[in-house]
């Protein structure tokens, strides 16, 4: 080992021992905290602590090379190494929802006990060991950095990046050491040597699982953040926008149009006799017909129109560069889609119908709030005109 005097400048054993107690305390703190929470996170938290204390028990043994034999601190700890490794992939999918079983990293994992009883009982040779454990690593390394890759939300956020930076970069300094070692004059002959290149791959891989980790943690973190934002914005019986996240979205798009000259045109629409059906049928039956009075209304528009729930059985359709005719349009061709719906409850048809105002912001328009007030008015008219019909609002009615 490097010497400066008589101070050991580095010493791999204590590394691989400070390594084993780092990741088996945070093995623990993660099925403690992580490990608690449901579904997929949960299941993905309890491989990942897996993989963790894997990294600990393997660490624990590397750090006993020379002193336990060779069975436990080599075969036994390359093997645990290996296993930890084929982990994160399957954490990853897991994490993404994907419960189908996988195999393959694990096979490729248990593979490393073939090189490494070979060159340690057979045909012992200490750098063709490393080489071929490398390898075996190393392809794991590569899974665990694709599964990132094709896991990954996008925009690709920091926790996935960090991950892929962490895995594809061991990788990487693993293919280096192979090469380094096969084409070295002076071969390694002892897995407890303190070479530079020992020095570098020790250092690196025992940052890979606390990095990683700190990479995991923040996905959590990242997916509760992205599930609380859906609660505090969606309608939970529609699944439509929420009124606050629809007014807010809309006031943007509606600054946007009036930059650039744009058209914006606004629905609302009320189901007709809605209340008769609630008293007919139940509320069972009530919500069963607006799921489906929104599932029809969602169809029928493009993919940049946004739609939200005003209240009760009310919802508002904001449509991006729309001028009042093809507004109007648009709100027949709902109108009549839901008219046609076929819906039947205990036999019985449900009779559905929605009346629906149409508004259009031009040039001069003001805001959201003067469009929501001449949709309404429109929506009443066409109440007060029978029903099931559309009616479109002019400017004048501010
Ligand atoms: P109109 O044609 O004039 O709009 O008549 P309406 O019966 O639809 O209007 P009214 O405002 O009298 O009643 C609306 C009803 O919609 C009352 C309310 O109980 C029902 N409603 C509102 N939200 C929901 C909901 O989420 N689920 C169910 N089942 N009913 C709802
Ligand atoms: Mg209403
Ligand atoms: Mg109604």
């Amino acid at each position: 080992m490097p010497k400066k005097g008589n101070v050991v400048l580095f010493d791999v054993r204590t590394v691989m021992f400070m390594t084993a107690a780092a990741t088996g305390m945070l093995a623990l703190c993660l099925a403690i905290t992580l490990g608690r929470h449901g579904a997929s996170i949960g299941r993905a938290a309890k491989v990942w602590a897996n993989a963790t204390a894997l990294q600990s028990l393997a660490w624990c043994a590397f750090s006993q090379r020379d002193l336990i034999p060779d069975l436990f601190s080599v075969l036994a700890g390359n093997l645990m190494i290996c296993l930890a490794y084929a982990e994160y992939p399957r954490a990853l999918r897991i994490f993404h929802g994907d419960t189908s079983t996988w195999p393959t990293p694990r096979g490729i994992a248990v593979s490393v006990v073939v090189p490494v009883v070979f060159y340690t009982w057979i045909n012992p040779d200490v750098a063709l060991r490393a080489v071929t454990s490398s390898a075996v690593v190393m392809v794991l390394l590569l899974i665990a950095a694709r599964e990132t890759v094709r896991t990954a939300p996008r925009p690709w956020p920091t926790s996935h990046l960090l991950a892929l930076a962490v895995f594809s970069g061991g990788a990487l300094l693993l293919l280096v050491r192979m090469v380094f070692e096969v084409s070295s004059t002076r071969p390694l002959t002892s897995g407890m040597a303190s070479t530079p290149m020992q020095i570098v791959t020790f250092s690196y891989l025992s940052l890979v699982p606390i990095i990683a980790t700190l990479g995991f943690v923040l996905m959590c973190s990242e997916h509760a953040n992205a599930e609380l934002e859906k609660l505090a914005t969606t309608d939970s019986l529609t699944g439509t926008l929420n009124r606050r996240k629809l007014e807010l979205l809309a006031g943007e798009q509606i600054n946007i149009a009036r930059q650039r000259g744009h058209q914006v045109s606004l629905l609302l629409l009320d189901a007709d006799r809605f209340k008769t059906i609630n008293d007919l049928h139940g509320h069972e039956v009530g919500d069963f017909a607006l799921k489906n009075m929104v599932a029809c209304a969602r169809q029928h528009l493009r993919p940049g129109d946004l739609i939200g729930r005003f209240g009760g059985e009310e919802f508002l359709v904001l449509l991006i560069n729309t001028a009042s005719s093809e507004a109007a349009q648009i709100a027949e061709r709902l109108r009549a889609a839901v008219a046609a719906l076929d819906l039947h409850v205990r036999g019985k048809s449900l009779c559905l119908s929605i009346s629906v105002g149409v508004a259009t912001l031009g040039e001069h328009g003001h805001d959201f709030q003067e469009l929501v007030r001449r949709a309404d008015r429109a929506m009443y008219l066409a109440k007060h005109r029978g029903r099931n019909r559309v009616v479109t609002g002019t400017p004048e009615w501010t």
